[in-house]
């Protein structure tokens, strides 16, 4: 790919940003941040609930911005600029080596590990977006938006192809799901990307939340977990 970022080092005019990056589960070295693309609509009843027909469409993506990723953990404000701000529990997928056009038989060969996220929501400005035909940024890609728990090596997990997933608020469980009702899967989903932009080591996919999203408040809990990759915490107070 064109390295239109890779200028031979020199001074910065700014101190340069901090490099977003993710915990790795028994070690000390962390998974740097290139970019963050989520699957909308991946699981049939969700886009029920959400007002599509779940008949596979073609996938569809969008990005959070890198420094969205929150550790495990995390007491995280309450966003800005909602009434609605909503949990997404998904499979999150570490690209460990780039490609292009990556056949469906080599795409698996990409992943480094698999980790927990929330793809966390302002629904209401996404639901405004929508109706409106705006980008969806403000209603997904904003501060702090994209927990994510250490990602475990496919080296030691595999690939996971079923397995329950679920989240709890408070400690009242609202999504249950399971990974075997991904409508597009890990692999095709990596190919897919690939034929619109190169795939790179540090970009993450979020492959999309299965039925029950629904409201966190200030002061709510909020714990995902996926069967043989792990689980997250995190907490959200009043800003
Ligand atoms: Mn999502």
């Amino acid at each position: 790919m064109p390295d239109s970022h890779a200028l031979p080092a020199k001074q910065y005019v700014i101190a340069p940003p901090k490099q977003a990056a993710i915990a790795v589960e028994g070690s000390e070295a962390v998974f740097p941040v290139r970019r963050i693309w989520c699957v909308g609509r991946n699981y049939a009843d969700h886009a029920r609930e959400m007002g599509h027909d779940p008949d596979r469409e073609p996938p569809f993506f969008f990005q959070k911005p890198s420094d969205a990723v929150m550790p495990n953990h995390s007491t995280i404000p309450y966003p800005p600029m909602t009434k609605d701000f909503q949990h997404e529990i998904e499979l999150v997928v570490c690209i460990g080596k780039g490609g292009k056009n990556i056949p469906l038989e080599k795409a698996l060969d990409h992943v480094y590990g698999y980790a927990v996220g929330l793809d966390m929501t302002r629904r209401d400005l996404q639901t405004q977006a929508k109706n409106m035909g705006r980008p969806w940024e403000p209603g997904k890609g904003f501060d702090q938006s994209a927990p994510v728990s250490a990602i475990v090596p496919a080296a030691k997990c595999g690939h996971p192809t079923k397995g329950a997933i679920w989240v709890k608020v408070n400690g009242a469980v609202k999504q249950k799901g399971d990974l075997n009702q991904h409508i597009w899967q890990i692999d095709e989903t990596i190919s897919f990307l690939s034929q619109y932009v190169s795939i790179e080591p540090g970009d993450i996919i979020m492959m999309g939340t299965p039925a029950g999203v629904g409201p966190v408040a200030a002061g709510e809990k909020v714990e995902g977990h996926i069967d043989g990759v792990g689980d997250l915490t995190v907490t959200y107070v009043a800003a």
